[in-house]
This record gives C-alpha cells, sequence and structure tokens, in this order.
C-alpha cells in the first residue's frame, strides 16, 4: 500500500509557515502507533489514526467512538498523516486547513487480530485491537461501497463484543480533557499552560489514570505517553487532523 508518496495530499492543503502543524514526511521504521484527536473544527469530530508503512492512516469519526457494539459510527477516510502529527496539540489558525482546536484524546498501540493485518484495509476492512488509555479491545473498520458522487470514503467504525463495551456515549462524554497535557478543549484553545493546570499535576500525580493495566500503563501523565508496542519503539513527532466530508455538504467541513 506504498505510494510515491503518501504524504503529498497532507504537505499540498497545508501551509507550514502559517500552521504549527509538522511537514509531513514519511517515517523509515515500522511501528504501530494509535491515537486520536479530537477536533473542533468547522464540526466538531475525533480523529482516529492507525500506523500503517510509515504513515497514519486516518478517519474522521463525526460522532466519536461508541463503546456499544450496536453502533456503527460514520468514520470518513482523510488523508494520511505523518507520524509526527500523533503528538500535535494546540490550535490551527482560523482560515487554515482544518482550523480550530486539536487535542490529544487517546494514544496508544493498535495490533490486527491474530491472522489478519493492515493490508486488509487495502479490501476495505480491519478487524483490529486497540491498547490505547480511552479506547481498548476489539474494533472494526468496513468501508462502504460509494453512493452517487460522493468525494470522500467513507466507512463503518464499530466496537466488538468483549470485556471493553460501554455505552454508547461513555468515551464522548467522559473523557473530556486531553490524554497528555489534561487540558479541556477550552484550556487548550486559550493556550493555557498545562503546568499551570491542577488537572496536569493530578495527571502526573496518578501516572496510571486508572485505565486497567495493560501494555499502555503510562496513561497521559507523561509528556511522553508511555506504550509498548510489538516491535519499533519510535514513538514522537505531531501533527494536526486531516478534513473530511461525509455523504452530504456538512460532512464536506469535518475536518476544517
Ligand atoms: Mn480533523
Amino acid at each position: 500500500m506504498a505510494h510515491a508518496d503518501p504524504l503529498a495530499k497532507y504537505n499540498a492543503k497545508r501551509d507550514f509557515s502559517k500552521t504549527a502543524e509538522p511537514k509531513g514526511e514519511r517515517a523509515a521504521d515500522a511501528g504501530h502507533r494509535f491515537m486520536v484527536q479530537k477536533h473542533d473544527a468547522t464540526r466538531l469530530h475525533w480523529d482516529l489514526r492507525l500506523e500503517v508503512d510509515g504513515v497514519m492512516k486516518s478517519w474522521a469519526v463525526t460522532r466519536g467512538p461508541s463503546l456499544n457494539p450496536d453502533d456503527k459510527r460514520l468514520a470518513v477516510q482523510t488523508e494520511d498523516h505523518p507520524i509526527s502529527y500523533a503528538d500535535f496539540e494546540g490550535t490551527i489558525p482560523a482560515g487554515e486547513y482544518g482550523g480550530g482546536t486539536v487535542m490529544l484524546w487517546d494514544d496508544g498501540w493498535w495490533e490486527p487480530i491474530p491472522g489478519k493485518s493492515a493490508e486488509d484495509l487495502e479490501e476495505g476492512h480491519l478487524h483490529f485491537i486497540l491498547h490505547g488509555a480511552r479506547m481498548k479491545g476489539e474494533w472494526l473498520l468496513i468501508r462502504l461501497k460509494p453512493r452517487g458522487k460522493e468525494r470522500n470514503t467513507n466507512w463503518l467504525l464499530r466496537k466488538i463484543d468483549d470485556d471493553f463495551t460501554g455505552g454508547s456515549d461513555d468515551l464522548v462524554e467522559n473523557d473530556v480533557t486531553s490524554v497528555k497535557t489534561g487540558r479541556s478543549m477550552a484550556e487548550i484553545a486559550k493556550g493555557m499552560k498545562a503546568k499551570e493546570l491542577a488537572s496536569w499535576k493530578k495527571l502526573r500525580a496518578n501516572s496510571s489514570p486508572g485505565r486497567g493495566g495493560g501494555p499502555r500503563s503510562g496513561g497521559g501523565g507523561s509528556p511522553q505517553p508511555s506504550r509498548s508496542p510489538p516491535s519499533s519503539a519510535r514513538w514522537s513527532i505531531p501533527s494536526p487532523p486531516a478534513p473530511a466530508g461525509s455523504t452530504k455538504s456538512n460532512m464536506t467541513a469535518i475536518a476544517r
């Protein structure tokens, strides 16, 4: 699934003299990072990103992920992002692509279900396991057949029934601060320094915010969330979210 420059689209959409987002450069080694950025752009959405072949494959989940296996959440595929984008939290200037506030909402690593592989994405499906601070267990991504003149590639994200299921709005309603800095969207938007916040000190104190151990135990406590991926241990570099669109015009603005 490697193309000449999978990040050409990402770079073309951005003016790096105006946004703090990182330039897109493909990573050399293979990793399995997973992360989600909550993005308050034209329309609020959650950008789910999975590291595949040196880039972050990305989807804008319009209503946010649901822990209820009965829910199928629209996930609009957006352009591949650089691995460095996975550490980006802050504000993209108004008027720039994806202008708005970006929060590091979840972080960790992912792996395909035994016997499956990231190559399944080419076939339009992926059954995978997330080891995040908030999203855990088995999940499924299924690509929808294009309808009419839709410009976007739409997928559905669904929780698979396991020990990590929950209510439809549990994640979106209960997890409203950054896993990296403990800041709320408003605090990020105001540019407040994480260290000035009580929530950050609390985050540092309870390194593992009661998120059930596992490979990823560092919680969002440290600026460099810990994780133990299967292989490569290259986990750093920041970037913001991608735009998305969905069925209709209102979806087109999702990521902006
Ligand atoms: Mn976005």
